[in-house]
Order: C-alpha cells, then sequence, then structure tokens
C-alpha cells in the first residue's frame, strides 16, 4: 500500500514508517507545511494536538481512509466522526497502538468488575504535550467509576501505565512499560489492513480490531 506519513520525522512517525517498510509498504512522509502527495492509498497521523484535525480533514477531503495515533483531540472527534461518514470513508483513531497496552485496559475493565476502587498512573517522556494521556482517559473511561489519573512527564521514560486496585486488606496493580516505539509499528499494521473493512466513520481503538 502507499501510505502517507504525518509526522515521519517525529519520535514514534520515524519508526513507524521504518515499519510500514520492512512490511513492504511505500512511505511517503509529510512534514509541517507539506501539502498531501499524489498517489496516497491511506494516511497515517503521528503530529501533535492543534495539527492532528487540519491533516485528517485534508485526508477526507481527498478521500482517503486515516489511521490517526496522535492523542489530546477528543473533543473534535464527533466533527470528524460526521465528516468522514459524509465523505464515505473509515478513520480509525487508537489512543495506544500497543497490544501490550490494549490487554492491560481489558485487563483492567475485568478487574474493576471485582475490585471497583482505582487509581491510573500514567507516566511518559517529558516531550509528551497532552496530560493525562489518551491511553489513561481510555482506560479510565472502561473501568469506570471516575478514577483518579496522576500524570508524570520525565525524561528517561517512553510510555507506562500502572493501573492500580485497592480494597481492605489487598491490592492489584496492572502494569504496562512501552519500551521501545517499535510496538506501535505493528499495531498500525494491523489497523492498515484492516481499513478497507471499517465502516465510513470513526473507529475507535485497537480492541477494536483484535
Ligand atoms: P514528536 O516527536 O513531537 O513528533 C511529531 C512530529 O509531527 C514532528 O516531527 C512534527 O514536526 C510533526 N508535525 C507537527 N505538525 C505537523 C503537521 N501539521 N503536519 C505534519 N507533521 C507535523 O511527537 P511523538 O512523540 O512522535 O508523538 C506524536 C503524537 O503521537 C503525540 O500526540 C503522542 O501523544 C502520540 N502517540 C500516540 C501513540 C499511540 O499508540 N496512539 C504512541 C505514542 C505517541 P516539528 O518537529 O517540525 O513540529
Amino acid at each position: 500500500m502507499n501510505v502517507i506519513v504525518f509526522g515521519y520525522e517525529g519520535k514514534v512517525g520515524s519508526i513507524v514508517a521504518g515499519g510500514l517498510r520492512a512490511a513492504g509498504h511505500e512511505v511517503q512522509g509529510v512534514e509541517l507545511g507539506d501539502s498531501i502527495p499524489e498517489g496516497g492509498e491511506a494516511v497515517v497521523d503521528f503530529t501533535q494536538p492543534d495539527a492532528v484535525v487540519g491533516n485528517v480533514e485534508a485526508a477526507l477531503e481527498r478521500g482517503l481512509p486515516v489511521v490517526v495515533g496522535t492523542t489530546g483531540w477528543d473533543s473534535e472527534r464527533e466533527r470528524i466522526d460526521a465528516l468522514a461518514k459524509e465523505r464515505g470513508v473509515a478513520v480509525f483513531v487508537a489512543p495506544n497502538f500497543s497490544i501490550g497496552a490494549v490487554l492491560m485496559m481489558r485487563f483492567a475493565a475485568e478487574a474493576a468488575r471485582h475490585l471497583p476502587r482505582a487509581e491510573i498512573i500514567e507516566l511518559h517522556n517529558e516531550a509528551k504535550k497532552d496530560a493525562p494521556s489518551g491511553t489513561a482517559k481510555a482506560t479510565a473511561a472502561l473501568i469506570g467509576g471516575d478514577p483518579a489519573i496522576h500524570s508524570v512527564r520525565l525524561p528517561g521514560l517512553v510510555a507506562h501505565q500502572e493501573v492500580i486496585f485497592g480494597a481492605e486488606g489487598q491490592l492489584l496493580t496492572l502494569r504496562h512499560d512501552t519500551t521501545g516505539r517499535e510496538s506501535f509499528a505493528d499495531g498500525v499494521l494491523l489497523a492498515l489492513s484492516k481499513l478497507s473493512e471499517l465502516p465510513p466513520g470513526l473507529t475507535l481503538g485497537l480492541e477494536s480490531l483484535l
């Protein structure tokens, strides 16, 4: 597939672009200020909250399906869903493309059925612009009960999350560590492989493809 990658020089975008090439896809990179090149069959976006919506709109104008990893633009989702439906194009959005993190969320939802009191600690590199993370917000929505979310931003971190369940006399901690950004490339490949089967509009979360 010929894939246009927005943010291909970024920390995640560069690794995802490498993973796509290694899997046999053709990659065309787009950085800030570039227009969408000809020949693309799908778009991948790993940019920043104030850029992603414009990029998705530009892709939809061209009728190109989109896979979005950029977080921190939740308030615009409904509008993009409506626009994508109007254009008859699929937009896949996941706050976390690593399979392990998606499993952690699934296990957290299961634990919450038995241990309702929980708090979430998400830890990311200091360069991350949004807080709390999209993964933490998605986990909170899954487990319900409006759990507190604590955000840590420090150099040396990649992307990590703990969900701590507490009850009288016991604690259960679920933890996922992203130690390398390569883990996101596999999830993006999975999303690209399923794009043609998705309905027009927004599809949310890697778990919906597993
Ligand atoms: P980053 O290193 O800052 O990379 C962002 C890249 O996008 C930069 O190269 C930036 O260029 C470029 N960019 C900014 N505006 C653009 C535009 N309008 N068009 C094209 N390119 C543009 O950030 P990152 O760590 O790679 O993270 C990127 C996003 O992915 C963040 O929102 C992060 O939270 C999210 N993320 C998601 C997942 C997931 O699994 N869903 C995993 C990790 C990260 P300049 O440097 O020139 O501004």
